[in-house]
């Protein structure tokens, strides 16, 4: 065959999940770069964008807003792939994907790994088989599901004390108050707040009826109870399991650099630090904040890591100057119920400051923020100019070259990147 004169090689960006981190690196990738020879596929496995922030509302009835992936992804360039990973070579730069048609290779120069995290039952005993999760819409559907066949003063017992067991809580508390809710937490209620946010959310827990549990971890799921380390027995007809958060087991299995619960290790840029073609935004990546202390998996911390992530690679593929995005926290924002809230003020590395909004304000407040996360990803190339720059040729044709050259010249780049760039040591997880 001839050469075309015509044919352009273009750089293969392929982010793996649409969910906040993914979705959002996607759309802002598109915004930076030229399609003139670059090529950005989004690989997902469900054909809609899920608000995971708002899983314990769909749990109590709630209808959520659809949010078909291939509507918000319309006109911006970003190819949709509507498949499941089920593994990474990151030697060969493919990734495999399984769907009805069998088992596919997608091949990358640059990949964005975003598949985020599931729920996490910590190995205790029952749990996996009895409790309900709400970290994904499949388990907040089953919930849902119960909650509407659970019959008037029956138990259910919220596991776990931190933002997410808050809410769900709240949310069930107040929208079945037909049902005895309550929360078993291993410290006491609230402890990461200020003392007037910690009083706020005890006040508002009283008037919902919910049974607060402190320090009660929990030993073993059974069925109609849970158990605690301490013994105690604490009735539950329905259990939902809220106790943090786990990946996919899909990096671990690569020769990455992974942390022991299988998150990947990136630099200040979101880039793998074994692995330079690859980077890892949102849940599924380990990443230390300005402060440098690891961010926690949330939508607070995946945000700023996609604008980071994308802003590295567009920077990088054009010759630009590396930029940095602040990778800290303002506030935590946690709904309670419908019509109660509180927004606690914190630190850089995520401390309560005195200061909090609480009540009817604080739940608009959270609404807005909720909304705002879901316009973000909706809209992905609105919102800032547009400034779509073509990617040098020597990054371009890079695919043309041998795999070693393409290693070679991104551990070059990696090292002149300048300050947000790690030095490759490995760091310590902390969920
Ligand atoms: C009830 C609840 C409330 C929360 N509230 C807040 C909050 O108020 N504030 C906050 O900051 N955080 C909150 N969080 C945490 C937040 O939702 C997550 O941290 C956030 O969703 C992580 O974003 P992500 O893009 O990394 O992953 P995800 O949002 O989980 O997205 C991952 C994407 O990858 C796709 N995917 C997964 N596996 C595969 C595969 N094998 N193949 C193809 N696609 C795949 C999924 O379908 C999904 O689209 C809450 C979580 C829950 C469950």
């Amino acid at each position: 065959m001839g050469h075309d004169p015509n044919h352009v090689v273009k750089h293969r960006i392929v982010v793996l999940g649409a969910g906040y981190a993914g979705a959002g690196a996607a759309g802002r990738l598109a915004r930076r770069l030229h399609p003139g020879n670059t090529e950005i596929t989004l690989v997902n496995a469900e054909p809609d964008f899920v608000e995971r922030v708002r899983m314990h509302q769909l749990a109590v009835g709630q209808d959520l807003k659809p949010r078909p992936l291939a509507d918000m992804f319309e006109g911006t360039g970003v190819r949709l792939r509507l498949t499941r990973v089920s593994s990474v070579d990151v030697d060969r730069n493919t990734v495999t994907v399984l769907d009805s048609d069998g088992a596919d290779e997608i091949e990358y120069d640059t990949l964005v790994y975003a598949l985020g995290s599931v729920w996490n039952d910590h190995g205790v005993p029952g749990a996996a088989e009895r409790a309900y999760e709400i970290a994904s819409r499949p388990g907040a559907l089953r919930l849902r599901e119960r909650l509407a066949r659970a019959n008037a003063g029956q138990t259910v017992t919220v596991i776990g004390g931190g933002l997410t067991g808050l809410e769900a809580a709240a949310e069930i508390a107040e929208a079945r108050p037909d049902l005895n809710v309550a929360l078993a937490t291993a410290g006491d209620l609230g402890d990461r707040f200020s003392p007037k946010a910690q009083e706020h959310l005890s006040k508002v827990f009283a008037g919902l009826g919910v049974t607060v549990h402190e320090h009660a971890e929990v030993a073993r799921v059974e069925d109609g109870a849970v158990v605690t380390l301490d013994g105690r027995e604490i009735p539950s007809a329905v259990t939902v399991w809220t106790a943090g958060f786990a990946v996919h087991p899909i990096a671990v299995a690569t020769p990455m650099e992974t942390t022991g619960t299988g998150q990947i290790i990136v630099d200040g840029t979101m880039r793998s630090i074994s692995h330079p073609d690859v980077y890892a935004v949102g849940d599924a990546g380990y990443a230390m904040g300005d402060t440098g202390e690891p961010l926690r998996m949330s939508c607070a911390s995946g945000t700023p890591m996609a604008w980071q992530a994308a802003d590295a690679i567009a920077a990088r593929l054009t010759g630009g100057k590396c930029p940095h995005v602040p990778l800290r926290y303002f506030n935590q924002c946690i709904s309670l119920g419908r019509k109660e809230g509180l927004i606690q003020y914190v630190t850089a590395n995520d401390r309560a400051l005195s200061f909090s909004l609480r009540g009817r304000i604080a739940a608009r407040y959270k609404e807005l923020v909720c909304k705002a996360a879901a316009w973000g990803v909706a809209n992905p190339t609105l919102g800032m100019p547009v400034r779509r720059k073509r990617i040098a040729l020597e990054a371009a044709s890079a695919r043309t070259t041998s795999a070693a050259a393409i290693k070679r010249r991104t551990v070059v780049d990696r090292t002149a990147t300048g300050p947000n760039t790690s030095s490759g040591r490995s760091r310590r997880v902390r969920r």
